[in-house]
């Protein structure tokens, strides 16, 4: 039944309807390839693509991810041919190693991993040793001369599949095995004799038996099943399900599952077991870096209970034996095979390797985790190198990390002081870049509810998948055992937390509840506690942080850029992303100081000011209540007149600012109830102010009470009622214009309507602010160009907008509204129901944070098709939060969009994802 790999290869379309469930590798040769990713998950295919390129891998097979989805469909069953297909690849690798699957004399043994599309580290099962029975058990002992390391093998092998498969709690053996341990009188499990091993797995069975009511499988073809079954039930377990709801990985993607002949790390001293990566993850250095153990088995390392031993000399601290010198032979051929995969892939590898009696085997290369630092630093690198081009670069570095470059880093001084003061509790593994500051949580379940209240520093003797909401919730994750390759370290790095590892010197005891360091008063839970990701420091107190090396060069001018490499490969890499792109990035600024902060960035303009944010500071916030308390226009036009200098002064500042850029300034837009007087306090000084009494002035705050303000009057419908606000506010705009232009700057003022649903308002409105920019110019008799633009957030809008485009010189869509009020989501309660429908995958993500392109993506797309068919060059954008999203921009730019709009800091993040959206525009339009 299986087809060769050339007849798949020329039939893409067999992710959908594939006619070949399973695909071997081994000999040199394998049925499939890097490019099958979707089929045979990421570790599949890396292992297809190794055995092609002549790296030794163990011979496998991978049973794809069209069969998990079967699964599920087909209520937990499999495809007819499967069983077929499993015996016939497993019959290849039987004659690949010259072993027999269940061989009294010479088992073959196998592990069956899971590997999804994108890589979900621990968050699924693994079964290692698999083809283990009473008998075989013996075959391994003959075979491999070593009784000892057979029996362990078993009952490592019965514990991990009673465990994972039969669902039995690990806790009932380990109990077993630290009672051995102490009836024995051993430290390490390595030191347990084969006799009392023996003793260990008859006890296991019997653990077996006692809760399941039947015995050990021992039947390999049965165990093989169970565990192929057992792999594609943990696509759906709970650890994996918030994995991929913290990475956006889609629930439908599937696993596949590797069943790959054994290869022994834990043979004997000649043997080990490893993981490395071809550059470092945290910080991008161009050095090879990983860890070893020897003598021990895969798992080892990753699950971070031996503090495992550096592979290159070059990281050796103190009396470590690295892997260079312990095996110079297979070390050297380790770098040449490192070499060979990072330039077959052009990308920084992180691999998986076993070596038994003093060979090398490959288990694993995947494109490696990365920092935000790092994925920029070998980018440019790489670049240099020659082994990528710019636009590759910019393709690499995922574009919602680059604002890792921009967090904070400890106040060097105040660094100094600690040092030199004794606070230094230790000084452990950088596995995660960055400083935090935050109290001492010693479970994950503390860390998630403390991080309501103050950041928290999660920390752990080692972290495993069920902590993952606890990290989320952290600030900073400090853990005392593991090093760079740790559960911990591979996740604090996908999330951009701070993170350092491998604290040895500290000890947690958590039945006490504290951090204890040689020479330090323990600390407790609550206590504050500092870790320097960058630099591996782990501090006690609270230490002050300052603006990354970016934010100093760029921002406050304290650091040259010849100062700071970072600094210099970030601004590199955002030109090549600018010389990308179509979409113009604008910021959502509403101060100079914002607008200067974005203009740094690389923000050409302001595609949202909100007015309404400048009355709120106190000197002018009385005033705009008299403004909306006012008995009629005369009073209004009083308190108006006394804002408009203030507004006047704001818009100076922000258009000195911007100069020669386009500055979109909204008209007021919130409910005029946000701006009422409260407190009674607050309304006897407004009564006092108007000279009104205290209750004739709370009596009008009460009628002014509205049931439901987000829908209520708001928005243009304050311009229609008074439009004297308005009047005052473009006033403002264009008297500060002037002023900006007279001094010899240019100007390019936008004018924004708010809030439109129907063509009625925006003539109105628009035709008032036309009146009086051009009655200001006028009396000013310079000429300025303007334009009158709205908002489409009404989901009518977008509707309407052939109409609405005809009396409009631009669209910014409000998608934050349009999110609101087409989901009919309130955006300030959502919170409460919000988490629970994205656990019960009613959706996918937060539409407030990441554009529901499936429905108000549609609004979206009809808005703008519509307005373009009434004025074809029509200038459209966007400026709700969507707008610094870098899926949404991908959206944005299919639309043809103009710009997006987006927070200051995030636009670094627009400019890199605008330019990938272009490439897959241009990728898909061919
Ligand atoms: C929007 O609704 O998307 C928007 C940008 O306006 P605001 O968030 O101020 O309502
Ligand atoms: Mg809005």
């Amino acid at each position: 039944m299986t087809t060769t790999a050339s007849q798949s290869q020329e039939n893409p379309s067999s992710a959908s309807q594939p006619s070949q469930y399973v695909f071997y590798f081994g000999d040199g040769k394998a049925d499939g390839n890097a490019s099958m990713k979707e089929l045979l998950g990421g570790k599949g295919a890396g292992l297809a693509e190794m055995t092609n390129i002549g790296v030794p891998v163990p011979p496998g097979f991978t049973i794809s991810t069209a069969v998990c989805t079967w699964f599920y469909a087909h209520g937990k069953t499999y495809p007819p041919e499967l069983e077929a297909a499993v015996a016939e690849n497993l019959a290849r690798v039987e004659a690949s190693v010259g072993r027999k699957f269940g061989d009294p004399h010479k088992p073959l043994l196998v592990s069956v991993r899971s590997g999804a599309r994108a890589s979900m580290p621990g968050m699924m099962d693994t079964i290692l040793n698999l083809g283990l029975n009473d008998t075989t058990v013996q075959g391994l002992a003959e075979s491999s001369g070593d009784e000892r390391f057979a029996l362990d093998s078993y009952r490592r092998f019965i514990q991990m599949y009673s465990d994972v498969v039969l669902e039995i709690d690990r806790e009932h053996f380990e109990h077993e095995l630290f009672a051995l341990r102490d009836r024995v009188g051993v430290q390490s499990d390595a030191e347990i004799p084969a006799a009392s091993l023996r003793e260990l797995v008859e006890t296991y069975k019997k653990i077996v038996r006692d809760k399941l009511g039947s015995e050990f499988p021992q039947d390999v073809n049965e165990q093989l099943w169970g565990a192929i079954g057992a792999v594609f039930n943990s696509w759906n377990n709970q650890r994996a399900i918030t994995y991929r709801r913290l990475n956006g990985i889609p629930g439908d993607w599937g696993t596949a599952v590797n069943v790959q002949s054994m290869v022994f790390g834990n043979m004997g001293d000649d043997c080990a077991t490893g993981v490395a990566f071809t550059r470092n993850p945290s910080t991008g250095e161009k050095k090879f870096y990983g860890e070893y153990l020897p003598n021990a088995q895969g798992e080892d390392v990753v699950a971070g209970i031996r503090t495992p031993m550096p592979i290159s000399k070059t990281q050796v601290v103190g009396d470590e034996k690295s892997l260079e010198e312990t095996f110079p032979d297979v070390y050297e051929q380790l770098v040449d095979v490192y070499k060979k995969l990072e330039s077959h892939y052009r990308d920084m590898q992180d691999i998986e390797f076993t070596i038994q009696s003093r060979k090398l085997y490959l288990l694993q290369t995947r494109t490696g985790k990365r920092t935000g630092f790092a994925a920029v630093t070998i980018a440019c690198d790489m670049v240099d190198e020659g082994l990528i081009t710019s636009t590759e670069a910019v393709e690499r570095v995922e574009a919602n990390q680059i604002i890792q470059l921009l967090a904070p880093v400890f106040d060097a001084k105040e660094k100094e002081k600690v040092v030199k003061g004794g606070r230094v509790l230790g000084r452990a593994l950088p596995a995660g870049p960055g400083a935090a500051t935050g109290r001492i949580a010693f479970s994950a379940e503390r860390a998630v509810e403390m991080a309501e209240h103050d950041p928290v520093i999660l920390v752990r003797i080692e972290t495993s998948p069920e902590d993952i909401s606890g990290m989320h919730s952290a600030v900073g994750i400090l853990t005392t055992r593991g090093g760079l390759t740790s559960h911990a370290a591979v996740v604090a790095r996908g999330m951009g937390r701070p993170c350092v590892v491998g604290a040895g010197a500290l000890k947690v005891d958590y039945s006490k509840g504290e951090l204890r360091s040689e020479g330090h008063e323990p600390l407790e839970e609550g206590d504050w506690l500092s870790i320097d990701g960058t630099t591996g420091e782990i501090i006690g107190g609270k230490l002050a942080t300052r603006p990354s090396e970016v934010v100093q060069v760029l921002l406050e001018g304290s650091m040259k850029p010849s100062e700071s490499e970072t600094y210099r490969n970030f601004d590199r890499l955002l030109k090549w992303a600018d010389e990308i792109r179509t979409l113009g990035i604008r910021t959502n600024a509403d101060t100079p100081t914002d607008a200067r902060v974005a203009r740094l960035f690389g923000a050409q303009g302001i595609g949202l000011c909100r007015t309404e944010h400048m009355f709120f500071a106190e000197e002018r916030i009385l005033k705009v209540r008299e403004m909306i308390l006012a008995r009629d226009e005369a009073g209004r036009r009083k308190a108006l007149d006394e804002l408009l200098p203030f507004q006047r002064a704001d818009f100076e500042g922000i258009f000195r600012e911007l100069a020669g850029m386009p500055v979109t300034v909204r008209l007021l837009d919130p409910p005029l109830h946000e701006f009422l007087p409260h407190t009674e306090a607050q309304i006897s000084a407004v009564a006092r102010d108007m000279n009104w009494g205290f209750v004739e002035l709370r009596n009008k705050v009460a009628q002014l009470h509205e049931q439901n303000p987000m829908l209520g009057h708001r928005g243009c419908r304050l311009g229609i009622t008074y439009p004297e606000i308005y009047e005052m506010q473009v006033r403002a705009i264009f008297e500060a214009a002037c002023d900006v232009k007279k001094s010899g700057l240019d100007v390019h003022p936008e004018i924004m309507i708010p809030l439109i649903g129907t063509v009625g308002e925006l003539k109105i409105t628009g035709e008032m602010v036309r009146r009086t920019a051009d009655a200001v110019l006028k009396e000013r008799g310079l000429k300025i160009d303007y334009l009158v633009g709205t908002m489409i957030e009404i989901p009518r809008a977008a509707l309407v907008a052939d109409t609405i485009g005809e009396v409009a010189d631009f669209f910014s869509f409000g998608t934050n509204d349009l999110t609101q009020m087409t989901f009919g989501y309130s955006r300030d309660d959502a919170g409460t129901f919000l988490p629970s429908y994205i656990d019960k995958k009613i959706l996918a993500r937060d539409p407030f944070e990441s554009l529901d392109q499936e429905g108000v993506g549609q609004l979206v797309r009809i808005g703008t098709e519509r307005g373009r068919s009434a004025k074809p060059d029509l200038k459209v954008g966007v400026c709700g939060e969507h707008g610094g999203d870098p899926d949404s921009i991908r959206f944005f730019r299919a639309c043809d969009f103009n710009y997006v709009s987006c927070s200051p800091y995030r636009v670094p993040v627009a400019r890199l994802a605008a330019a990938q959206a272009e490439l897959q525009q241009k990728a898909y339009e061919g």
